[in-house]
């Protein structure tokens, strides 16, 4: 917690989707709350500002591409030296750019790790000594069922995701000393932007595979990082939480 009372949060990619509902619960703590996204059409990302200045939060937002180790140090930094620390950081943001193994086009590959893997040591990195100086703070990364399961189709994403796994026990353990948790949250398939653009054959066969037989809401997931990031699970680090109505076991 910090001085004022109000946690300092950052959430990479809480524009719109999974991101923009963990923002909506974090303004239910009335914490600080900064929004790291990148398109150049900030239509989502206002909007989002919009919601959260409605419920009388204090939110900003940053166009910052967390793929870059350079942008995501100078946000940081900016970040810490305006407040003084950052009590909570989730790993959001992801893209996907499927398709078969021996059609993947190397930069298919390279922008997936960036965006989805290397943006998680950027920010983590940028965010951990500060971490430690405060001994103490939560960082969540949003992983993926296919990191755990593989699918075909998605050899970047699924490697990008499984590699946030390996990178979560790691720093947990490296931190776990100065009272900072890091844990991932490994969703199925949940209905946003990023799902909208499959066609209703892949969705069908997804829907046939999930026990509770419907696919995830943003909130849904939200709802465990959240909680992730409360007094309630101040002895939970190093773990990957499943959220997926049941499609992993
Ligand atoms: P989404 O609606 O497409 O949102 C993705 C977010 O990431 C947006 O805010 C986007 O902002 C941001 N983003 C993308 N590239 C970025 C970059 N280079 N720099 C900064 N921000 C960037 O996706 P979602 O479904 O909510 O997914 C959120 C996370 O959950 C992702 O990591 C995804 O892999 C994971 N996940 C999703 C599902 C699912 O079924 N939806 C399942 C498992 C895991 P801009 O648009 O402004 O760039």
């Amino acid at each position: 917690m910090s001085s004022s009372g109000s946690r300092i949060v950052v959430i990479t990619g809480g524009s719109k989707g999974i991101g923009r509902q963990v923002a909506f619960k974090f303004a239910g703590e009335s914490a600080k709350i900064i929004i790291v996204h990148y398109d150049p059409d900030e239509t989502d990302s206002d909007w989002t500002l919009n919601a959260l200045s409605e419920k009388g939060v204090e939110a900003e937002s940053h166009k910052v591409d967390v793929s870059s180790f350079e942008a995501v140090d100078v946000l940081f930094k900016e970040i810490l030296s305006r407040f003084g620390r950052i009590d909570v950081l989730v790993n959001n943001a992801g893209i996907t750019r499927d398709t078969l193994l021996m059609r993947m086009k190397e930069e298919d590959w390279d922008t997936v790790i960036r965006v989805n893997l290397k943006s998680v040591f950027n920010c983590t990195r940028a965010v951990i000594r500060a971490m430690i100086k405060q001994r103490g703070g939560r960082i969540v990364s949003i992983s993926s069922v296919v990191g755990q399961t593989g699918n075909a189709g998605q050899v970047n994403y699924s490697a990008s995701k499984a590699g946030i796994m390996g990178f979560t026990k790691t720093t947990a353990r490296e931190v776990a000393a100065r009272g900072i948790t890091v844990n991932a949250v490994a969703p199925g398939f949940v209905d946003t932007d990023m799902t909208a653009v499959l066609s209703e054959k892949v969705k069908d066969t997804f829907l046939r595979q999930i026990p509770l037989g419907r696919m995830g809401r943003p909130e849904e997931v939200a709802d465990v990082v959240y909680w992730l990031c409360s007094d309630a699970a101040s002895y939970v680090t190093g773990q990957v939480i499943h959220v997926n109505g049941g499609l992993y076991m």
